[in-house]
């Protein structure tokens, strides 16, 4: 599932990677792609432009943040996007207040309504319900026998017609059954129906007929999300025929697209609320929208990196660093011990690469690095006085070897990092001019 889609999406933000700002063509030629991407994974026409215009403005313009570069910006604006069009918010069931409350479930043939009305059963009984599962798609031979299978699979109790009445009103059975959870103290129903291979008018008219003899709480629509681009108009033809105020995408472990699942909340309006992953009863999730997209978006833990360093990022000392620069002021051993102290906000350095994808190279190199040559910098520049701080310049000799001593290392240690800090102090004049905004990096190391 989203494999195709995922591979396309992270190959553009890879191609962004290094960029220290983006051109008005970066961000075309990035949305060009996006958009390439979830239209091979069909995504309906409409949600694609709808999602693409709102990037592509994002990315040009408003929100030029301090803490991200141009690439996890982007990837910050699609992953935002992407849990908006599934729906923002996870979306939980609406319990009745007058008990039982009614759930019906509508959907195609096959979409894998009976399958589902097991796993429903059995969740809500681990949430301590007592739930009754009432079989009322007669149309289907062996259904209603296949919903029993699943209810004692469940643990759960199911309302069938009498053998041999199979042939019998849908409609009378739905009624019958809600009675029967009343009277029997069940508090959550969950109503099978039938559906066709197809759409058509006398299955919506029975469905409708159901929702109107048990004005449920909830009507899941159930889409079997293989079905690709056919996807969007069958949810249509449910909405206008019946209506739902849910959606329950089966399927999600098949090979799909991708596409059902990010078109039918923007489609229909009404949010997915649940997924089936597989034909046992354990494969089925709750539908989050946020982890979806990042699921979508493959990116590891790269969206935690970013919402890290986006908590690392102190702005006020982004904007004194910025004034400084103004005011052409030189870069500081202070500035540096700052920068430090920035970076390990976000907690371990190898641990943050790690989470970065296609980063193993630069990971292999983070292995030779010890991060306690950290510990020994910070020492150093603390056993220094805020003089030699502020003006390293006046670090000559013997305060050299005092600052040695007073940290407990070599001189040539003290030598090596103020070499290493003249090449800071160089790489950030150049720097100065091309300032862009951007979390300052620690230059020479
Ligand atoms: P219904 O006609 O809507 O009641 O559909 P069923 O519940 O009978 O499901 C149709 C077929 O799809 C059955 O073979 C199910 O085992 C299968 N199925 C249902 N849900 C899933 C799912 O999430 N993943 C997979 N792989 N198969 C499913």
């Amino acid at each position: 599932m989203f494999a195709s889609l995922s591979d396309r999406l992270t190959a553009t933000f890879r191609s962004l990677r290094g960029k220290g700002r983006l051109s008005p063509e970066d961000v075309d030629a990035t949305v060009r792609e996006i958009r390439r991407a979830l239209l091979d994974a069909d995504v309906a026409l409409p949600v694609v432009r709808q999602f693409t215009a709102a990037v592509r403005e994002r990315a040009l313009g408003e929100e030029v943040s301090g803490a991200l570069n141009p690439a996890q910006q982007v990837v910050k604006i699609v992953n935002e996007e992407l849990i908006g069009i599934l729906g923002g918010e996870t979306r939980r069931l609406r319990l009745a207040k007058n008990p039982p409350t009614v759930i019906m479930l509508a959907g195609l043939q096959g979409a894998g309504k009976t399958t589902l009305a097991g796993k429903l059963g059995r969740h809500l009984k681990n949430l301590d319900h007592r739930p009754l599962l009432v079989a009322c798609d007669l149309q289907r031979p062996n259904a209603v026998n296949q919903l029993q299978i699943t209810g004692e699979r469940a643990g759960v109790a199911v309302y069938a017609p009498e053998p041999g009445n199979g042939v019998g009103d849908p409609v009378a059975v739905a009624r019958a059954g809600v009675e029967h959870a009343r009277s029997q103290g069940y508090d959550v129903v969950v109503i099978d129906t039938a559906g066709r291979l197809g759409v058509d008018a006398e299955m919506m008219r029975q469905a409708a007929d159901i929702r109107a003899a048990t004005d449920p709480d909830e009507v899941l629509f159930v889409l079997d999300a293989m079905i690709g681009q056919d996807a969007v108009q069958t949810a249509e033809a449910f909405r206008d025929g019946v209506g739902f105020t849910g959606v329950v995408l089966s399927k999600l472990d098949g090979d799909a697209r991708g596409g059902a699942a990010l078109s039918v909340r923007s489609v229909t309006g009404q949010p997915v609320m649940f997924a089936s992953t597989g034909e046992k009863l354990d494969d089925f999730e709750l539908f989050h929208p946020d982890r979806m997209a990042s699921r979508i978006l493959d990116m590891g833990d790269v969206l935690t990196l970013i919402e890290q360093a986006e908590r690392a990022f102190d702005a006020d000392q982004a904007q004194q660093m910025a004034a400084k620069f103004a005011n052409d002021e030189d870069f500081t051993l202070e500035d540096f011990l700052q920068q430090i102290a920035a970076v390990r906000n976000m907690g371990s350095i190898k641990k943050m690469l790690g989470m970065l994808p296609g980063m193993q190279q630069v990971r292999e190199q983070l292995d030779a690095f010890d991060e306690r040559e950290f510990d020994r910098i910070e020492a150093m520049v603390r056993s220094m006085t805020p003089l030699e701080r502020r003006q390293p310049r006046i670090i000559n000799g013997s305060r050299r070897a005092r600052i040695a001593a007073g940290c407990g290392q070599s001189v040539s240690a003290v030598n090596d990092m103020l070499e290493r800090f003249g090449q800071a102090q160089k790489m950030m004049r150049q720097m100065r001019k091309g300032l862009a905004g951007g979390m300052p990096g620690i230059p020479g190391m």
